[in-house]
């Protein structure tokens, strides 16, 4: 048999984690049995649906690399791929549905609904359609067409069926029908229900299997109810539990962000979204914590997918992008970085040398062990660029009133005068000379340098820091710190 999967979103907003996790279970679950994998709109909600939100999804899962065989701009011979292009396909199965007896036409008020299931929550009932219009004459059906009423059509659900879901992930499920009631396949605009038109997309489509959120579960049956009337053999369905926050909550903004392209805006890494997402819920047999998605194509299994929920940790999220950060050309992260710092008008693309060029490659190749995702460049920069430090604070201007310090930043100053080429190198033997020469503890020579230079007493190596400023922008940084702290400091003292 073919494996055959799909994805469908509903294009109302951005694609979020959870959705882009339902894409990849799909995509792996393909890929492992060289199946086709295939994307459409669920786009019936004409409100909310937009074709920005469908470009964003299809953006977002091009940016993950998750590529679909059939569906929306790659075509197929099963489309069209949205479901408004689709209205007549369900019309069809909707006369279907009619002509067996297993839908009617209610011509029921919303006021009227409304109120049945008030009277059912008042009575601690579950509120369902109890079926006033399941048995209308043709008769009744005229003159409640004259009065100018527009039917919905409903679906006839069997009394008293034990209906069963064989769920790859949880298991024999089973949904009573009596907790039901008649459910609506058509809105009274002829637009299908999702309920309605994902049976017609999955049959029509000869989708083998169905991988999607835990919160369809409900709607499975209401979905089998419909297979099982139009005498067609039902997908297997895989409902991958919910995702939720290292609390227990629902995910919300707090926890990380939720939109996938907000994470390549702060320039996380696809792979390594690909690779965290993909542990949502789904846990590799070794201990292994890097995939590539090639190596999940392989290993990805449903009966390794987890029934409890899944746990959203942005700092599990970090560690996994730092990892891919490390491995990463530097030549790729030179590129991810520079927009950030073209943000804060440095380096702006139309000025760049090939010099600037190099001197970025090396920043990046400095800072690419301490930063999680490539928006991070952004506090770092100002250890390596410019002429003018940080303000030191607290502890980090205690450091400035050292009685070594003046002694130690002339000696740095004339050194760094002299050297010949700021390399990592040169700067080291230079620091060493000098703890010597001034017969003083590292700690004492290097932590005044690191304050001067930087205003911090944390961060990047010296060894880095000191040749990617270069000497003019030592010696200013050196200039910057005497006149703001050391003349104003020690003249008290005389
Ligand atoms: N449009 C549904 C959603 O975005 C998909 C439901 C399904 O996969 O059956 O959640």
């Amino acid at each position: 048999m073919d494996i055959r999967v799909r994805f469908a979103p509903s294009p109302t907003g951005p694609l979020h984690i959870g959705g882009a996790r339902s894409a990849l279970f799909n995509y792996l679950w393909a890929r492992k049995n060289k199946g086709t994998f295939i994307v459409r709109s669920e786009d019936t909600d004409l409100e909310r649906s937009s074709r920005e939100s469908e470009q964003n999804i299809l953006e977002a899962l091009r940016w993950l690399n998750i590529q679909w065989d059939e569906g929306i701009e790659v075509g197929g011979e099963r489309g069209p791929y949205r479901q408004t292009e689709r209205l007549a396909l369900y019309r069809d199965y909707t006369e279907k549905l009619l002509d067996n007896g297993d839908a009617y036409y209610c011509y029921c008020s919303e006021e009227e609904i409304e109120q049945e299931r008030q009277t059912l929550i008042a009575k601690g009932q579950t509120p369902r359609y109890l079926g006033k219009c399941r048995h209308l004459s043709t008769e009744q059906r005229t003159v409640l067409e004259t009065e100018g009423r527009k039917p919905v059509v409903r679906f006839r659900v069997p009394v008293t069926q034990a209906i069963h879901i064989n769920d790859q992930v949880r298991g024999d499920v089973v949904f009573d029908s009596d907790g039901i009631g008649d459910f609506v396949l058509v809105k009274s605009d002829g637009i299908p229900t999702y309920n309605f038109a994902v049976v017609v997309d999955d049959v029509t489509m000869n989708i083998t299997h169905v991988i999607r959120g835990e919160e369809h579960l409900s709607n499975t049956p209401r979905q089998v109810l419909i297979y099982q009337a139009l005498r067609l053999p039902v997908p297997k369905f895989a409902h991958v539990s919910l995702i939720l926050n290292t609390e227990g909550g629902k995910m919300s903004k707090r926890d990380g962000d939720t939109a996938v392209l907000d994470y390549q805006k702060k320039g996380y890494l696809p792979e390594a979204i690909v690779n965290f997402i993909a542990m949502l819920g789904w846990a590799p047999s070794g201990k292994e914590e890097f995939y590539t998605l090639d190596e999940l194509a392989e290993v990805f299994s449903l009966d390794r997918v987890s029934k409890s929920p899944a746990v959203f940790d942005l700092q599990k999220l970090n560690y996994i992008n730092a990892h891919y950060i490390k491995v990463s050309a530097p030549e790729r992260l030179a590129e991810l970085a520079l927009p950030y710092v073209g943000e804060m008008g440095i380096l702006p693309q139309e000025e760049r040398s090939d010099k600037q060029q190099e001197w970025f490659a090396n920043f990046i190749k400095a800072i690419s062990g301490k930063i999680t995702h490539m928006a991070e460049v952004k506090d770092f920069i100002h250890y390596f660029h410019g002429p003018v430090p940080l303000e030191p604070e607290g502890e980090a201007l205690e450091v400035l009133r050292g009685e070594q310090v003046p002694a130690v930043l002339g000696l740095f100053r004339k050194k760094v005068r002299e050297v010949e080429l700021l390399s990592g190198a040169t700067v080291k033997v230079l620091l060493k000379q000098m703890t010597k020469e001034l017969k003083l503890g590292g700690k004492l020579v290097y932590m005044p340098v690191r304050v001067a230079l930087t205003g911090q007493m944390h961060g990047p190596e010296l060894y880095d820091v000191i040749p990617l400023l270069g000497g003019e922008n030592v010696l200013k940084r050196l200039e910057v710190t005497e006149k703001r702290y050391l003349r104003g400091l020690r003249s008290p003292q005389g």
